[in-house]
């Protein structure tokens, strides 16, 4: 054991992990730690991260939010997965869903006997055996009832990051506004002491948590901790968001659709559409960016285009002698799944299973590194199969990452599915089995071989099951209300009905 005791915690910045990680720590350790955020208005946040995956639903639980309370006040909508647009090739799509797909076995999971049917011409698209799929093409949902979904949701952040303040502040965090000009450390460990804020303030505490987004200002500027970069393998780098009229009813999902350097998203919320383009700037300029993302916007702009400079990354270590690095400063893999908020809550969330109330340890440092960084390269290696199967030819962003030496965990992954459908999800990894054969599939990976299980099971009850799973899903899935409908319904915008 080393350091003091830890009775007072720091959090530096007021973005969506500054906020989050103050929510979590009032709630469940207020009692033992005083807790002060320092946020400053004038740098403001990112302004970006709407997409959320389900995990957050069991965070807010752990919290206690009300859920209709969220909705309203951050204007979200529900997600049950993400639909790819052109990944493969322009005008293909598949979908990406947070549900189960099809009935797996102790033997083999669902996949096997899906391409045992499709190779005998008895089994329809993948989709048509998840529940979620099924809803989201039908833009139906529901929360509760007979017809549970596994769903997430879409958030405005600047308003979900003042929500989780309006639920911390009353809970005991004490919020400074000022910029922090500098760190200052103890002469000889060398941990951080204070920050000093521009107005002469100096705030102490015992355990620093770094939330100031890209820069890391206590991680990397204080105390060096260095980035692991992983441009070689994500090469995107930028991304111009801009906020539109929503035209239509909200989808219950985001969309990612392909360009030629990358993707674009749009993520409906109650009052209005998210969007942005990711992209490579060595294959596309930010006026190009721009001219490409205005061609592809639906609705009317409300904002101006805003360019946000990224670096795929990890910080070397997340936690750093009294410092932990949570949100941008901790590192990112951009946004095509949708993991970073997720990243936050369980960062915090393991924070609070390996609280130094005694002193900040190296042990519980190196397990609370270890963790995060495998998690963290599954997410990478799932967001790189994204990229790396795909068949857009002669289009040279593409081509670049078909061609690219890809990590052996994802090669390996990559080699047993094409030899064998066989899928897996390692443990302390995000992604499901029925994520990882989605994306496998959807990006056209086919399998040469699969378990021989549909075989015995024989065509005429392989296809009988299939068959009568499909049409239960799409009657349960028709049985749901219209998403926009229910949304109006849920954050009281219309009568109940
Ligand atoms: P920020 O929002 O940058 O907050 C930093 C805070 O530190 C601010 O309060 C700032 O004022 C403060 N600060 C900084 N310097 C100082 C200083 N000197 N003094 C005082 N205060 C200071 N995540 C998802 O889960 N889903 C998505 O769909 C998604 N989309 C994304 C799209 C893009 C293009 C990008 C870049 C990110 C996306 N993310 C997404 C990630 C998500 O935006 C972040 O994880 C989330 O917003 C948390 O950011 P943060 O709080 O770490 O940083």
């Amino acid at each position: 054991m080393q350091g003091r005791p830890v009775r007072k915690v720091v959090i530096a910045g007021g973005g969506t992990a500054g906020w989050t990680v103050a929510a979590a720590l009032a709630k469940n350790l207020g009692e033992l730690i005083e807790i002060v955020l320092v946020e400053s208005d004038a740098i403001g946040t990112v302004g970006v991260g709407e997409s959320t995956i389900p995990t957050a639903r069991r965070f807010h639980e752990l919290l206690g939010l009300d859920e209709a309370q969220f909705v309203r006040a951050t204007g979200a909508s529900f997600k049950l997965g993400i639909s790819f647009e052109n990944w493969t090739r322009d005008g293909e799509r598949y979908f990406h869903s947070f549900g189960v797909t099809g009935r797996s076995t102790w033997m083999a999971d669902f996949q096997h006997m899906w391409l045992e049917a499709r190779a005998m011409g008895i089994a329809g698209d993948i989709g048509e055996y998840s529940l979620e799929t099924q809803a989201a093409m039908a833009n139906r949902f529901r929360t509760g009832g007979e017809v549970p979904l596994n769903y997430a949701y879409h958030l405005d952040a600047t308003a979900y990051g003042l929500f989780l303040r309006e639920f911390a502040e009353p809970l005991g965090v004490t919020r400074i506004e000022g910029r922090i000009r500098d760190v200052r450390k103890h002469g000889e460990s060398g941990d951080i002491a204070a920050l000093e804020l521009d107005s002469g303030e100096v705030v102490g505490g015992d355990l620093f948590i770094d939330c100031t987004g890209f820069r890391g200002l206590l991680i990397e500027d204080a105390l060096e901790t260095g980035f692991d970069d992983w441009t070689h393998w994500l090469s995107t780098d930028r991304a111009l968001a801009v906020q539109t009229k929503a035209v239509g009813p909200a989808r219950p999902y985001t969309r990612a659709m392909a360009h030629e350097a990358g993707w674009q998203w749009q993520i409906p919320l109650q009052h209005r559409v998210g969007n942005g383009l990711v992209y490579c700037s060595e294959f596309m300029s930010d006026d190009e960016a721009r001219a490409r993302l205005e061609q592809r916007l639906d609705g009317e702009m409300l904002t101006e285009p805003r360019v946000i400079p990224f670096r795929t990354g990890t910080r070397r270590k997340a936690w750093n002698r009294n410092c932990i690095a949570i949100g941008l400063s901790s590192g990112f893999v951009e946004p095509l799944e949708s993991t970073s908020i997720h990243l936050i809550m369980i960062a915090v969330t393991r924070l609070m299973q390996l609280f130094p109330f005694d002193g900040v340890s190296d042990a519980l440092a190196q397990r609370f590194n270890d963790l995060s960084r495998t998690e963290l390269e599954g997410i990478r290696d799932f967001i790189i199969l994204h990229y790396h199967l795909n068949n857009r030819e002669g289009e040279p962003f593409w081509d670049r990452c078909r061609a690219l030496d890809i990590p052996d965990t994802l090669a390996q992954r990559i080699a047993l599915f094409r030899e064998s459908a066989t899928a897996y999800q390692a443990s302390d990894e995000l992604f499901r089995i029925d994520s990882w054969v989605q994306v496998m599939l959807g990006q056209g990976l086919q399998p040469q071989s699969h378990h021989a299980l549909g075989r015995m099971i024989g065509a005429e009850k392989l296809g009988a099951s299939l068959d009568t799973l499909a049409s239960n899903l799409r009657r349960a899935a028709q049985s749901l209300p219209e998403h926009q409908a229910f949304l109006d319904q849920y954050a009281g915008k219309a009568e109940a009905g």
